[in-house]
């Protein structure tokens, strides 16, 4: 059965480009209810450990640069379905292909700088919010 929690960051190219509040306001239209949210800023090590998956991928060195580059918000959002629900919402990894109307299509500017991260997985959405957030299951 899938469960009803996800985890999202907004990255910095939308933080930095004032589309956080925008963005969140789709996400609770959406149906997501938040369940827990900060703002903070990575270091280039921490967005390291995040994307520790794709450590052997070309693009990851840019990345955690671009990841530690500005201000994120991190949260954990609940509601039926939750981790594909929200990849329907954000849309596909890179703009150019993202359905019209998500977040990505009306927010991202390149395939790195994408705007949103949503988790792929209910594990990986487990493992996402507790990397941020102690004693989600409090929440
Ligand atoms: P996320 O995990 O951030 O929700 P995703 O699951 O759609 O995104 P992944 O394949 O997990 O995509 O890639 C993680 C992130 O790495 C992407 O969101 C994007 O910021 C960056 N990225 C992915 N592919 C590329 C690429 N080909 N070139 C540059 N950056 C990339
Ligand atoms: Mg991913």
């Amino acid at each position: 059965m899938a469960g009803n929690r996800t985890f999202t960051m907004i990255k910095p190219d939308a933080m930095g480009a004032g589309n956080a509040g925008a963005i969140l306001k789709m996400i609770e239209e959406a149906g997501f209810r938040i369940v827990a949210m900060k703002v903070t800023h990575l270091t280039k090590e921490r967005a390291g450990q995040f994307y520790e998956v794709h450590k052997e991928r070309p693009f990851y060195n840019d990345l955690c640069e671009y990841m530690s580059s500005g201000a994120i918000i991190a949260a954990i959002l609940e509601k039926d379905n939750a981790v594909a629900d929200f990849r329907t919402l954000i849309g596909a990894t890179n703009p150019a292909d993202a359905a019209e109307g998500t977040i990505r299509k009306l927010f991202a500017t390149s395939i790195e700088a994408n705007a949103v991260h949503g988790s792929d997985s209910d594990e990986n959405a487990a493992i996402e919010g507790s990397f941020y957030f102690a004693k989600t299951e409090q929440f």
